[in-house]
């Protein structure tokens, strides 16, 4: 079976600065791969370059199809959500319209009712503070409104950009939970960046780890778990 994603020789950067020197990479259907990395290694330039929003050199397959020229809006159609690093919620619109941009990609109005009644089930802060403007809310509660915004798309392959940062221990392991939650029961394929690599390692099947925008090491996340060398060299603990 061919993977969901195929990233292939993935070359990017910002101006004459080259940041990813030919990344390869896949991301099976219900899989979760979490990627890491030393802070400036390329992890968001990664995300934003499949999500469309960098130009890229290489291959980018998703389900089949080539993706890697698609504008965002394309990409998010074919079946990819990007949560951006720093939440990236419209703060002055309200957490239901912050919402409904997340599936402006989609025309089927009863199942976008009934997607944003599941959402608020799963995050009932969101649906007690849905005519709430986003820039009023916790930090938490903003990135819990960002990953719900992300799925109101539907996605095939939800991309996460550190969504731990900046957030309390209990936040942030209640979103992986939800996260764990997606991945079992929709099937929601997850691509993690993380700084957070206990978390990311307990949910992921996989792992790459990024050095200077290159591959240096892939393997299953038990071995990157037990392995007390990778630990020390990689992770900083
Ligand atoms: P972190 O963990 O600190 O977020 P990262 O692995 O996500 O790091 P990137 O944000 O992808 O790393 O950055 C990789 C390199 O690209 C860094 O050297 C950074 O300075 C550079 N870079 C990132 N964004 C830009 C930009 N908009 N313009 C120019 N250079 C950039």
């Amino acid at each position: 079976m061919s993977p969901l994603l195929a990233v292939e020789r993935l070359m990017a950067g910002y101006g004459q600065a080259r940041v990813l020197h030919g990344i390869d990479l896949h991301v099976d259907e219900r899989e979760v791969v979490v990627v890491l990395g030393a802070n400036g290694a390329g992890k968001t330039t990664l995300m934003r370059a499949i999500s469309g929003l960098l130009p890229s050199t290489g291959s980018i397959r998703f389900a089949g199809a080539e993706i890697g020229s698609h504008r965002p809006e394309k990409v998010v159609a074919a079946g990819v959500s990007l949560v951006p690093q720093g939440r990236g919620t419209f703060s002055a619109l309200t957490v239901l319209e912050n919402l409904r941009i997340g599936a402006a990609v989609r025309r089927d109005a009863a199942g976008i009712t009934a997607d944003l009644e599941h959402w608020f089930d799963v995050f009932p802060v969101l649906n007690e503070r849905k005519a709430q403007v986003a820039g009023t809310l916790s930090g938490g509660e903003q990135q819990m409104l960002a990953v719900a915004r992300a799925l109101m798309s539907r996605p095939k392959l939800l991309l996460c950009d550190e969504i731990s940062l900046g957030l309390a221990p209990k936040v942030v392991a209640d979103l992986f939970a939800v996260l764990g939650r997606i991945n079992a029961e929709s099937g929601t394929a997850l691509l993690l960046v993380e700084q957070n690599a206990d978390l990311a390692l307990a949910l992921a099947n996989r792992v790459y780890l990024l050095e200077v925008g290159r591959v240096a090491s892939t393997g299953g996340a038990d071995e990157f778990r037990d392995n007390d060398a990778v630990r020390r060299a990689y992770l900083g603990y």
